[in-house]
C-alpha cells in the first residue's frame, strides 16, 4: 500500500529539547504503532534505490534494529545489528566516531558480513551523518560493498550526506 509522505509524517512527533536542550527529536513510536503505516514504510523504504543487490541488511543500535530488521525480512534476506560498545558477544571489529560533544563506538562481528557481500544499511534518521559514516567504514574494512544507505527521514539542513559521499542515500522523507 503506497502512503503520501504527508501521512507519515504526521505520525512522526516532534520532541523539542529531547535527550537534551537544542535537540528536537523525531519520535516515530506512533508510526511504529499504526499498523498499516508501519506496513507502507517498511515496503517504501525497502523500495528505495540502491547501487546493486542486496544480500544483507544492515541496521544500527537502536530504531535501525526496528526498522533495519523489518526490512530484511521484506526483503528476505539476512540481518546484521550494528551495536553500541561491549553489546555483541562475539568478537567484534570496532569503529570511533565523534559527536557533536564527546565520542561514540559502533561494533559488529567479525562473521557478520565479509568480502563480495551487497549490503544495505538502514537507520530511522540521518542527521549529521557521524554514524552512517562510521557503518561504512565498519563494513568496508570487513571487504562488503555498501550497496545503499535508507533513512526513513533525513534532516537535511545537517547535511549528513557529506560525509556519505560515495554511497548511494535515498530517504522517505526529507526535514
Ligand atoms: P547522526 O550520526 O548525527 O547522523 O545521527 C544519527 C543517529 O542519531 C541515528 O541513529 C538517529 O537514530 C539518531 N538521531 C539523530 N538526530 C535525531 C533526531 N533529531 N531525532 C531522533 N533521532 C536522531
Amino acid at each position: 500500500m503506497a502512503y503520501d509522505p504527508s501521512v507519515l509524517s504526521s505520525l512522526i512527533r516532534d520532541i523539542p529539547d529531547f535527550p537534551k536542550p537544542g535537540i528536537m527529536f523525531k519520535d516515530i513510536t506512533p508510526l511504529l504503532g499504526d499498523g498499516p503505516a508501519w506496513v507502507a514504510t517498511i515496503e517504501q523504504l525497502a523500495a528505495l534505490p540502491t547501487d546493486g543487490p542486496i544480500d544483507r541488511v544492515v541496521g544500527i543500535e537502536a530504531r535501525g534494529f526496528l526498522l533495519g530488521a523489518a526490512v530484511a525480512f521484506h526483503l528476505g534476506v539476512g540481518f546484521v545489528p550494528l551495536r553500541k560498545p561491549a553489546k555483541l558477544p562475539y568478537r567484534t571489529n570496532s569503529v570511533s566516531y565523534s559527536l557533536e560533544y564527546g565520542s561514540e563506538s559502533l561494533e559488529m562481528h567479525v562473521d557478520a558480513v565479509g568480502p563480495g557481500d551487497g549490503v544495505l544499511i538502514v537507520d530511522d534518521v540521518l542527521a549529521t551523518g557521524g554514524t552512517a559514516a562510521a557503518a561504512v567504514q565498519l563494513l568496508r574494512g570487513a571487504g562488503a560493498t555498501v550497496v545503499g544507505a535508507s533513512f526513513l527521514m533525513e534532516l537535511s539542513f545537517l547535511d549528513g550526506r557529506a560525509q556519505l559521499p560515495d554511497v548511494s542515500v535515498a530517504s522517505l522523507l526529507t526535514y
